[in-house]
């Protein structure tokens, strides 16, 4: 290796691109004869602007996002969004949250302080391992929208078919699948990805919002930076935006049109998580933790049984070179987190590694 890099299995801030990061230090220090670097920049100077317009052109171009959407780029990150969602999408002060997984149930805490949420289906019952049926929701007649986490990030469970909405507004938190394979966007109301798990530095929030869903009557007490219509009036300039990772996604974007965009993402992605499932279940130490179907592409949460292992695991790993393997202390044991920028080779040489551990250690 080149650079000395080691692994990085971590499920956010995540790996990035090596190209991408090459091409960042290339003009780190003088943008394009521009004699400074993007982080010095006037936001209101012709180059950033032309930066900014890229990358939301390089965006909408990847996810053929119909011209009714607009895309927004906030600072907050995803975390933000479980209140400006509700503040902004609650017109008769009703929704209803899919609880499946750690994301899921923050977001429906922030709701609760807005208006009247309805848990319309939860896979509380075995810690989040499945994604519940959600064919034939009971979802009340002014319900504003139906909300649910596309990905759970610490559970690792992804939605295989979107729910029946019956209609309603679908809002989707899509932070740890974003871009990992296609989506039709005309599906959804509002689509939003915290960008530090899939595409860049953290800080910052990518929001695709319906046109007609962006409202200018909210309490009057709404902070101005919360409301979706200052963001869109302003070509998401209101105020100094979170430049640099804008700057970094745009890359991201245009790197991952050049390498054929989310079909070839998705062929990569699947072929990568294959390697580690097809080990999970060949394996006698280690186990995966999701049921088949609901198993994500991105993050692989995996499980020997027996805490002091899983320690021991975790160390031995770090020791090899793959880092960031712990899993989150609500599901225990490990996680491999597996994003668009990790090669196929990392997840093959993290196989071998653990296949050898068992056998030394089984
Ligand atoms: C990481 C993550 C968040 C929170 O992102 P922040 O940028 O840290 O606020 C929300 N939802 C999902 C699914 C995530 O993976």
């Amino acid at each position: 290796m080149q650079y000395n890099r080691t692994y990085n299995f971590s499920a956010g801030p995540a790996t990035m691109p090596e190209p991408v990061l090459e091409e960042i230090r290339d003009e780190m220090m003088n943008y394009r004869g521009s004699g400074m670097c993007v982080m010095e920049m006037s936001h209101r100077s012709p180059v950033y602007q032309q930066i900014i317009d890229e990358a939301e052109q390089d965006l909408r171009d990847l996810m053929h996002i119909p011209d009714n959407y607009r895309v927004l780029f906030i600072q907050g990150g995803a975390t933000l969004q479980f209140a400006m969602i509700p503040m902004n999408l609650m017109k008769n002060g009703v929704a209803c949250y899919v609880e499946t997984g750690a994301w899921s149930k923050k977001a429906i805490s922030e709701a609760k302080k807005y208006g009247e949420v309805h848990v319309v289906a939860s896979s509380k019952d075995r810690n989040f391992c499945y994604i519940p049926d959600c064919s034939d929701l009971d979802i009340p007649e002014n319900a504003d929208y139906v909300y649910i986490c596309e990905n759970e990030t610490i559970h690792g469970v992804t939605w295989p078919k979107l729910p029946n909405t019956k209609g309603h507004v679908l809002v989707s938190d899509q932070s740890s699948m974003f871009l990992s394979r296609p989506c039709n966007v005309s599906d959804y109301g509002l689509i939003y990805a915290g960008v530090q798990k899939n595409v860049g530095p953290a800080g910052m929030v990518v929001v695709i919002i319906r046109e007609d869903l962006i409202r200018e009557d909210l309490d009057p007490r709404t902070p101005v930076y919360m409301s979706y219509k200052t963001h869109a009036d302003n070509g998401s300039m209101y105020n100094t935006p979170n430049c640099w990772a804008i700057y970094c996604c745009g890359k991201v974007f245009k790197y991952l049109k050049s390498i054929g965009g989310l079909e070839e993402m998705e062929k990569g992605n699947i072929a990568k998580a294959k390697v580690m499932y097809d080990f999970l279940d060949s394996s006698k130490m280690f186990t995966g933790t999701v049921d088949k179907e609901f198993r994500s592409l991105m993050n692989i949460p995996f499980v020997t049984g027996n805490k002091e292992l899983d320690a021991k695991v975790v160390a031995a790993t770090k020791a090899a070179g793959y880092d960031n393997l712990k899993g989150h202390k609500s599901v225990g044991g490990l996680r491999a987190s597996v994003y668009n920028a990790m090669p196929k080779e990392g997840v093959e040489a993290l196989v071998e590694f653990l296949k050898k551990f068992e056998e030394e250690n089984g």
